[in-house]
């Protein structure tokens, strides 16, 4: 078993770095890939960890694209920690994102919900900043009571709280994250797109864009999805990966390695997501 999607404190997760490597090997997973949201920061201390760990630990992140008017997760999966000008790329997002955060304090001021940065920041243990310290740091203040009310009323996708930032297109995503040696992947699939919305036609154009892979198993998949999604990679030829997207106390009842109980990630993936890195589809 293992588990390719996860966050820890450094982007929206409540686990340390250390801490998820040891749950890791808790769970009796044989490889698992961090791959926090805009950033490698915790990736240093996640990997110093190997010799302590039986669990093979792998470099990851996940990036926000724009996508068919919403938003698109992508995977880099085996990036080099170490390349210098994908740090500064991603360091790029998160300034992007700070914008968009300081233009969401304004305009929740607007609707009455006052709050400022500092309190967002007590929130977090790490300087990067997403929505789910927006949540916690409005239920801090008491305006809302709890923190997933924030998503419900202001701050979810079609919240009037919520300012999104400037994403990247698919094709620049994979590009960075090939150029940074990794394999670009859609993360969770099938959380994007509405009613009646297909993925066979869309997902033919994102491998044009240089795509190489999707998340066919998935920790809030059903059993139809993952069926739909594994064997539209096999008839596209990508590769297929997958995760629990775990982000420990901010995401209840999503288990690392096993997601909400029925995830099972084969062990074999491991050396396609591998050998496609190698050998690539990427021009
Ligand atoms: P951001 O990247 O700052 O826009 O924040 C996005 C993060 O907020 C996601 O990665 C989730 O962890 C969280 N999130 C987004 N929508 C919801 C929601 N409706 N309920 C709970 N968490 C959410
Ligand atoms: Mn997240
Ligand atoms: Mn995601
Ligand atoms: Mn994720």
């Amino acid at each position: 078993m293992i588990d390719l999607h996860c966050h820890t404190l450094h982007s929206d997760g409540t686990d340390t770095s250390e801490g998820l490597a040891l749950l890791g090997d808790e769970a009796r997973l044989t490889a698992l890939c961090l791959t926090d949201h805009d950033t490698l920061g915790g990736i240093p201390t996640f990997l110093a960890m190997q010799p302590r760990v039986k669990v093979r630990l792998l470099a990851g992140t996940e990036l926000s694209c724009r996508f068919l008017g919403q938003s698109l997760h992508v995977l880099g999966l085996l990036v080099d920690p170490a390349d210098l000008r994908f740090q500064a790329r991603l360091e790029q997002l998160r300034g992007r994102r700070h914008d968009r955060n300081l233009r969401m304090i304004l305009r929740l001021a607007e609707l009455g919900c006052a709050i400022t940065l500092e309190d967002v920041q007590a929130q977090s243990d790490t300087p990067l900043l997403s929505r789910v310290h927006f949540a916690k740091a409005l239920a801090a203040r008491g305006v809302v009571r709890r923190a997933p009310e924030a998503f419900e009323r202001l701050i979810g996708d079609d919240c009037p709280g919520f300012v999104p930032r400037e994403e990247l297109s698919p094709a620049e995503a994979c590009r960075w994250i090939r150029e940074a040696g990794g394999v670009p992947v859609v993360a969770h699939p099938g959380r994007f797109g509405g009613r009646g919305f297909r993925w066979d036609d869309a997902m033919a154009e994102l491998q044009r864009e240089g795509v190489e892979g999707l998340e066919g198993y998935y920790g809030e998949y059903r059993a139809s999805e993952q069926k739909y999604f594994v064997s539209l990679a096999q008839r596209l030829g990508m590769v297929v990966t997958g995760g629990s997207d775990y982000h420990g106390g901010n995401k209840l009842g999503l288990r690392l390695g096993r997601g909400r109980g029925g995830l099972k990630v084969p062990d074999d993936l491991i050396d396609h997501l591998e050998k496609q890195q190698r050998l690539g589809t990427y021009r």
